[in-house]
């Protein structure tokens, strides 16, 4: 017999035990964090996984009738991220009330950020790629006024950025905006060979480390050598949360993240980590200052002040904890598909990026006479709606279960057993 569940029982952020214990662990775990005493006021309430706090407010997207849904794909731009915790939320509201000078503002954030995560410098940027077009800049054009006003025109200065062939990605059009050539090597030796006075910063995509011939130290080692920066891009790369001082330590000149991923800040920030010299010239090319190439991207206080508290709040987690809630989540969900002895589950975890558990349904199509597009379209289309991981329809249906919210993997299953029944 199949239980119905209610959504409206289900979805009280009050099942949110989980998150509460086991804190000690993860401050032992994080004994070489620098800033970390910054954060560990004793009788401060441990940080809670919810943000489906009801909210005071318009409701304008159910006014206009945009179609929500329950996130079990991941943070995707195209589907708006992650959900800002209600900490970020209401510091947000107190700091749109007030006025500030913008330059005072980033100076001080940038400053307690580099403090928590023991790195050189930062900035908060309008979101990772904002974070590349910004590293680039500050590379090629450097804090002088003049350059600075001619970007994306390079005459004269350095225009090159070199890049493995297989650590080319999408986002690197937000490199290309300040005027560059990406240039394509393979090996060391190319590498080095390429490397002359055009060569304006060395990029590196973290999450394509394993597909290079140059891994990430010895890419370091050559960019020092040579007296080029390195950029590298670790924008979906939380959790695991040492990687926001791993890569900074171990050398990249300049690191960034994304404020609207795992680290569940506003959607429209980012991170730009590293060497102060650089961030420095990073900031002379950045908004407010009209005429440079990132006016465009723009930051206001409160995605500064959100992108703060969201990384405070991230660095409080009790990570353990929440690992073992994602496969509680998965198994939960396998659970509600036990009866389909034709169903394969397959809990996996991607090594770097979106580096969280992700469920992986598979089945008999004929046997139950519906393929994987079929079941994503009925995910998409019942209500609740249900959105699956991206890569879902071809030959399965993946499942994203970090972005969830509590509950929902109880709707997901059940919806997901309703769909392979037949029903
Ligand atoms: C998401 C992503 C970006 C862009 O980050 P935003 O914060 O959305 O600007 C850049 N690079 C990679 C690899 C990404 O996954």
């Amino acid at each position: 017999m199949r239980m119905t569940i209610d959504p409206r029982t289900i979805r009280r952020p009050t099942m949110i035990q989980p998150f509460r214990t086991r804190r000690r662990t993860f401050f032992a775990s994080l004994a070489g964090l620098p800033g970390l005493h910054l954060l560990a006021s004793e009788g401060r309430a441990a940080p809670r996984e919810d943000a489906r706090t009801p909210a005071a407010g318009r409701d304008v997207i159910g006014e206009l009738g945009v179609r929500s849904f329950i996130n079990a794909a991941g943070t995707f731009t195209a589907l708006t991220g992650s959900l800002m915790p209600p900490e970020v939320v209401s510091a947000i509201q107190v700091a749109a009330r007030k006025y500030v000078r913008l330059e005072d503002l980033h100076n001080a954030v940038g400053a307690r950020i580099a403090e928590l995560l023991g790195c050189e410098a930062a900035l908060v940027t309008a979101g990772c790629a904002s974070a590349l077009s910004l590293a680039t800049a500050a590379c090629v054009a450097g804090d002088d006024p003049e350059r600075i006003r001619r970007l994306p025109d390079t005459q004269g200065m350095k225009d090159e950025v070199l890049v493995q062939r297989t650590h080319r990605v999408g986002y690197d059009h937000a490199i290309r905006n300040a005027g560059v050539r990406m240039i394509e090597v393979e090996t060391r030796e190319e590498l080095e060979r390429a490397i002359s006075d055009r060569t304006a910063m060395m990029f590196f995509f973290n999450a394509a480390d394993p597909r290079g011939q140059i891994h990430r130290e010895e890419f370091i080692e050559i960019g020092k050598s040579h007296g080029i920066p390195t950029l590298l891009d670790a924008a979906a790369d939380v959790p695991p949360v040492d990687n926001l001082w791993k890569y900074t330590k171990m050398g990249f000149d300049l690191v960034g993240f994304s404020g609207g991923k795992g680290l569940r800040g506003p959607q429209s920030s980012g991170l730009l980590l590293g060497r102060k010299d650089l961030i420095e010239a990073a900031k002379l090319n950045n908004s407010p200052n009209s005429d440079s190439l990132c006016r465009t991207n723009k930051v206001n206080k409160e995605e500064i002040v959100g992108m703060l508290v969201a990384l405070e709040r991230y660095l409080q987690l009790d990570h353990d904890a929440i690992w073992k809630e994602w496969e509680g989540r998965c198994h939960r969900i396998i659970e509600a598909l036990s009866e389909f002895d034709d169903v394969q589950t397959e809990i996996y975890v991607p090594e770097i990026a979106n580096a969280v558990p992700h469920l992986r349904i598979r089945w008999d199509s004929e046997k139950r006479g519906i393929r994987p597009s079929e079941a994503v379209e009925k995910l998409r289309n019942g209500d609740p709606s249900i959105e699956p991981s991206p890569g879902s329809g071809r030959r399965d249906v993946v499942i994203g279960v970090w972005m969830m919210e509590p509950g929902d993997d109880a709707i997901v299953g059940d919806r997901l057993r309703e769909i392979l029944a037949g029903a």
